[in-house]
């Protein structure tokens, strides 16, 4: 019969809906991506289900598509599927109450949180699903009938998301889903009737949900000359899920569209990295090297560029527990599949899956980087040139993958003054009896040149990487070795080119200081105010004298970076 049946929300479910309803998404446009979701979901699952159901032989799914129907007159908003869609007992369990465990603890932490920020993170960690509909909808009716079942099972529900809800039996109801929201009456913070307008709503699926891969129309608007549907006209979504195809079946074309797409670019991606993760925690990744570097690419506030998906939908932008900091110029796109739509960015930061997603794509980048070292050594200097700067913050930021990192550098060297070397080929140069790596720092190479520092490693006839970026202070200050050679500043502490220990100085060692054993106090004294101490030096071989740091000092650029940056 068609009686109304009225229903009680279970308890839990109540709660949950009054967070929602009191508004405790800042962002409410997010609704429409969690019902275009299910009906994806739902067209989904009859696919696959016809392939294996005999009862659903009959079911045409010639079409399966999503239509957003909207009427300005009753301020309704449709999302209509023609997927698996529900019976009355799937309605009255699935959307009545929330069958995910550990409902009771979770609504406790959320009553216990402090402010509205905390609750809106646990309640994103739960996912607020369909529910989210009531952020904007005063009333939400969902018409549906299950794909297989005969014409007059269809169900009507219906509530307005306070205590209860209502269900009938309704005659003739297609296969599929239908959930209209009426919209809430404008008030003074928001116009809802901005979700009755079709250039709204296409910002929207563009931002959300551009790639589902079912069709999502465009409803009632726009009709062809003879009444009929402009076919195709009106898809929204583009539904282009390139990473989602396997690699064999996807032009570099495709990739580099794709790309400008996403990341605003004008030139093609230097490097392609399309990869698929199966196991236990499935994702799908396709992320690019830029070819330039961006201009903010030192700004305070620029954006890492990967954005994360969960199957197709969209979630955030700028997802900074995929990418660390120094690979912020790395663009794309990680689809994982077992993640909750309204998973928060703390959350993410500190699952320990996400965390493993992130280790396997660094490996995965800065391997993309060595390949292009060895096997484009053009193409990798202009890299270099653009990246090379960030990189070298991996240095200090990722002590995990130092020794990749350090492969990866490039540097000036008093080897050859037109060509920069890597550690490596530095290390193949490296005299008898030579134990480290040798750097001096400076803001040019001339200056650096010139530096009295460099006297003595010329007499020795050893190479000195010539070192003029900022970050090279700190990094080459605290990466420990190379190949297990220990990288040296020339300019700190005593630079022990064989000299003799202290136990054995020679005797012409201390008669020098006998001579000088008056002038270098007097020395230390006078110029107190700007050097510690004076000390008598084997190092220079033509100059009078020169400065050092100590050990664990400042070198004078790195003290010009930090004043410059007014620290
Ligand atoms: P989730 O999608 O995470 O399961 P939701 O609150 O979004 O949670 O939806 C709850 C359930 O309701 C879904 O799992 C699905 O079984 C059912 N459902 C929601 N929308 C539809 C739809 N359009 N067609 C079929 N089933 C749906
Ligand atoms: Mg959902």
């Amino acid at each position: 019969g068609s009686s109304v049946e009225t229903l009680e929300f279970q308890a839990e479910t109540r709660q949950l809906l009054r967070l929602v309803i009191h508004s405790i998404y800042s962002n409410k446009d997010i609704f429409l991506r969690e019902l275009i979701s299910n009906a994806s979901d739902a067209l989904d699952k009859l696919r696959l289900e016809s392939l294996t159901d005999p009862g659903l032989t009959e079911v045409d799914t010639a079409d399966l598509h999503i239509s957003l129907e909207t009427d300005k007159d009753a301020r309704t908003l449709t999302v209509r599927d023609n997927g698996i869609g529900m019976s009355r007992d799937d309605l009255v369990e699935l959307i009545g109450t929330i069958a995910k465990s550990g409902t009771a603890g979770l609504m406790e932490k959320i009553r216990q949180s402090k402010d509205a920020a905390t609750a809106e993170s646990l309640i994103g960690q739960f996912g607020v699903g369909f529910y989210s509909a009531f952020m904007v909808a005063d009333k939400v009716t969902v018409r549906t009938r299950r794909a297989g079942t005969d014409t007059d099972t269809g169900t009507q529900w219906e509530s307005d998301g306070e205590g209860s809800y209502t269900v009938q039996t309704v005659d003739g109801l297609p296969v599929g889903t239908a959930v209209t929201l009426h919209l809430k009456p404008a008030d003074s913070e928001d116009d809802l009737a901005d979700y009755l307008s079709e250039s709204k709503i296409r910002q929207i699926v563009k931002q959300y949900s551009d790639f589902i891969r079912w069709p999502i129309r465009m409803a009632g608007e726009r009709t062809g000359e003879d009444g009929s549907a402009e076919a195709g006209a009106d898809t929204l979504n583009s539904m282009k899920a390139l990473w989602a195809r396997p690699r064999a079946e996807v032009t570099q074309d495709e990739y580099n569209e794709f790309y400008k797409q996403i990341s605003h670019d004008w030139l093609d991606p230097a490097e392609t990295i399309h990869m698929r993760a199966e196991g236990t925690f499935e994702y799908e990744a396709l992320l690019f090297l830029p070819s330039q570097a961006p201009f903010d690419l030192f700004s305070q506030d620029t954006k890492r560029g990967v954005q994360l998906y969960v199957k197709r939908v969209f979630i955030m932008d700028d997802c900074e527990a995929l990418m660390p900091n120094y690979l912020r110029f790395v663009k794309g796109v990680v689809d994982a599949h077992d993640l909750s739509l309204n998973i928060s960015r703390e959350i993410l930061q500190h699952d320990r899956q996400i965390r493993g997603v992130r280790r396997r794509l660094v490996k995965k980048v800065l391997g993309a980087i060595k390949n292009m070292q060895a096997n484009d050594a053009e193409r990798y200097t202009k890299f270099w040139a653009q990246f090379g700067r960030v990189l070298k913050e991996g240095l200090i930021e990722d002590t995990d993958n130092t020794e990749a990192l350090l492969e990866l550098v490039s540097a000036a060297s008093t080897h050859d003054p037109e060509k920069t070397t890597t550690l490596r080929e530095y290390v193949g140069r490296m005299k008898d009896g030579q134990e480290a790596i040798y750097y001096l720092t400076g803001e040019t190479r001339a200056t650096v040149e010139n530096s009295p520092h460099m006297e003595a490693l010329a007499a020795k006839g050893y190479e000195v990487l010539i070192l003029t970026d900022p970050v090279d202070e700190v990094w080459a200050d605290r990466v420990p070795a190379f190949d297990g050679h220990p990288l040296r500043s020339i300019a700190k502490g005593q630079v022990d080119l064989d000299e003799p220990a202290e136990g054995d100085r020679s005797a012409e060692q201390a008669r020098r200081d006998e001579e000088y054993a008056a002038l270098l106090p007097w020395l230390t004294t006078t110029l107190s105010e700007h050097v510690k101490e004076v000390r008598l030096s084997s190092r220079l071989t033509t100059s009078a004298a020169c400065i050092v740091g100590d050990t664990h000092d400042m070198t004078p650029t790195l003290e010009k970076m930090y004043r410059a940056m007014g620290q």
